[in-house]
């Protein structure tokens, strides 16, 4: 099965926005660990490594097909945010926009009958899911510990529990 020009390219521009998600990451990862939440900031670096992981899967499934991997450029990255809450609002945006940017490659995928790329899409779709789920869940813990500094600390360990996927 071979990709087509059009499927390359825009798996090549997920690669991409896989290594943006990570470099923006990271920087949440900056600003949390100067805040001093250690659980939140453990959170974070494993969350950076997923997206890292992410892109390796997408060059390797461009290579599989004998496709012509492509690492674009990618934007700079704030490392300040407006509190910890602000942090989770910002990745659960970015995560829609992944979930949109794969569902767009899937219904590429999808029409041109490339069902190798349509197997390898829909986990992401999935993955997708859970990720939107994972971010939506935190943001609910840091909304509901507010101000309350020993709620807080009880949301911090609990992310600080967050195991390698
Ligand atoms: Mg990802």
């Amino acid at each position: 099965m071979k990709l087509s020009k059009k499927l390359e390219k825009a798996l090549n521009k997920q690669v991409a926005m896989e290594y943006e998600a990570a470099y923006k990451y990271n920087g949440m990862r900056i600003y949390l660990d100067d805040f001093g939440v250690p659980g939140a900031t453990h959170w974070m670096t494993l969350q950076t490594k997923e997206e890292i992981q992410h892109a390796e899967d997408f060059i390797q499934f461009i290579k599989s097909l004998d496709g012509q991997v492509e690492l674009a450029g990618i934007q700079a990255e704030t490392t300040k945010y407006d509190g910890i809450a602000s942090v989770w609002e910002a990745g659960l945006a970015h995560e829609k926009e992944i979930t949109k940017s794969i569902e767009e490659i899937l219904a590429l995928a999808i029409k041109e009958k490339n069902y190798a790329a349509e197997n390898f899409l829909r986990t992401y779709v999935d993955e997708q899911v859970e990720e939107e789920e994972n971010f939506r869940d935190v943001l609910q813990l840091f909304e509901l510990a507010g101000k309350d500094k020993a709620a807080m600390f009880q949301v911090d360990s609990y992310l600080g529990q967050r195991g390698q996927e």
